[in-house]
């Protein structure tokens, strides 16, 4: 292909994120990507390259934006230039049109690396692509029930990126998830990391939403010594041997402070350092342990992470902190059941009863099927929630699933409108309580807009 035609790609994908932005239509994540390799199809591969540092790629079901701003601030103040697909645009077509909001038309590429968050199943297709320095692989939890089907099935096409990484590639993934484990074990180089604090620990059997039982090697249950987060854990196979790979980075003395965050030790080959951070929830310690060993290994200081780290805002959704009309309102997504889990968990550990907005939308990005519902322990709610609103375009299967969950009657407001929901929720507050908004993918769309309008927060595409 000729310079002249990815000169042409790159216009063509400028100009219609221009448009985009005149029109008013958004935040012109995907569609100039999608314009600009129609008109150069090698485009991603071409601009990749221009990145000296290269391309640092995260995937995983969960956790995947909160680690890649993560690293990407880590980065920033070592002084790089990253280039990141923020908005969540984690699709080819995302990442392209993050690279070229960062191109000249002569091809040249403003930015040192490239930190892009990848859609698990689009994996072996961006690797093939870009040719990552480094790719990191975070968990795979079974997602909504109609998206992928089988998470086995994701974690094949994961086989085939590591087959297709360059020779001098690194993975970094998480030891403590034994289907991940499985995928990136054998693979030359390869860092680890996990939670090493048995304190933390559920227990030492499976929760009912758990995924990956079973030893991948021999078909033999797994034995936890601990369970973390769902079937994240130190397990072992007392049939063929296989077990939790040695760590490489991990989270040690770890202290849950509910909603307000956590502070743990990361340990690591250059030393230790006392970690604190307002992300809430143990899934959060594993975004920022896979971003200290990504961060580290690409040469960052210890000190540095911790900083970042410590000054750290949480993403749209993740945690974040809103006041509305003098009251906090924590915005957690929830986008499957082992998440929905977490959530529920972090905001249980903080003062109670609760009051929550339960938001569930069922388009693509969501799951069609919300019949996941009933694999979350919304039971765990029961003795907890004061009032919780539900809202969304199936706010009616919420409603009666926490029905079934053992909520009274009287504690469930059905709300199908997300603003008046919302506006409910706070009524329902009393002096200095939070008000939790547990959306779904599309559902926190959706109210960071409606919040954006009235002023609450900006448009997510400034973040
Ligand atoms: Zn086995």
């Amino acid at each position: 292909m000729t310079d002249l035609r990815l000169g042409a790609g790159i216009l063509a994908g400028r100009l219609s994120a221009a448009l985009i932005r005149a029109l008013g239509a958004g935040g012109a994540t995907t569609m100039p990507g999608r314009v600009a390799r129609a008109v150069a199809p090698d485009l991603l591969a071409r601009l990749g390259r221009r990145l000296m540092r290269g391309s640092v790629l995260i995937t995983g079901t969960n956790g995947k934006t909160t680690t890649a701003r993560l690293l990407t601030g880590i980065l920033g103040r070592a002084g790089w230039r990253s280039i990141h697909n923020r908005a969540g645009a984690n699709l080819p077509a995302g990442i392209a049109a993050a690279l070229l909001a960062h191109s000249a038309l002569d091809g040249q590429v403003r930015g040192d690396v490239g930190v892009f968050e990848v859609d698990e199943a689009a994996l072996p297709l961006v690797v093939e692509s870009l040719r990552p320095r480094v790719l990191v692989l975070g968990n795979l939890f079974r997602d909504q029930l109609d998206r992928y089907g089988e998470i086995d099935l994701v974690a094949d096409r994961w086989r085939d990126a590591l087959r297709r990484l360059e020779a001098d590639a690194l993975v970094i993934y998480n030891a403590d998830d034994p289907l991940v484990a499985d995928v990136a074990r054998d693979f030359p180089a390869a860092r680890t990391f996990g939670i090493a604090d048995s304190s933390v620990r559920r227990g030492e059997a499976l929760e009912h939403a758990a995924d990956g039982r079973y030893c991948y090697r021999c078909g033999v249950p797994y034995r936890y010594e601990a369970v973390f987060l769902g079937h994240l854990g130190a397990y072992r196979c007392d049939s063929c041997g296989t077990a939790r790979p040695l760590l490489t980075v991990a989270a040690d003395n770890v202290r849950l402070r509910g909603i307000t965050g956590s502070v743990f030790t990361l340990t690591t080959p250059v030393g230790r350092a006392d970690v604190t951070t307002t992300l809430p929830g143990l899934y959060n310690v594993y975004n920022i342990v896979a971003a200290a060993t990504a961060a580290l290994t690409l040469g960052t200081t210890l000190g540095l992470v911790r900083t970042v780290v410590r000054d750290f805002i949480p993403a749209f959704g993740r945690g974040e902190q809103i006041t509305i009309e003098g009251h906090t309102v924590y915005m957690l997504l929830a986008k499957n059941p082992a998440g929905f889990n977490e959530v529920l968990r972090t905001v249980l550990s903080g003062a109670r009863p609760v009051v929550a907005v339960i938001a569930i939308n069922d388009l693509t990005a969501d799951g069609r099927d919300v019949s996941w519902l009933w694999d979350v322990d919304f039971e765990m709610l029961r003795e907890h929630c004061r009032a919780a609103v539900v809202t969304g375009i199936r706010a009616h299967d919420m409603a009666v699933r926490l029905k079934y969950a053992g909520l009274p009657e009287e504690a469930i407001t059905l709300e199908p409108d997300e603003e008046r929901a919302i506006h409910c929720g706070i009524d329902l507050l009393a002096l200095g309580e939070p008000l939790y908004v547990l959306p779904t993918y599309t559902a926190m769309l959706r109210i960071r807009d409606l919040l954006a309008r009235r002023g609450y927060v900006r448009a997510f595409w400034e973040d």
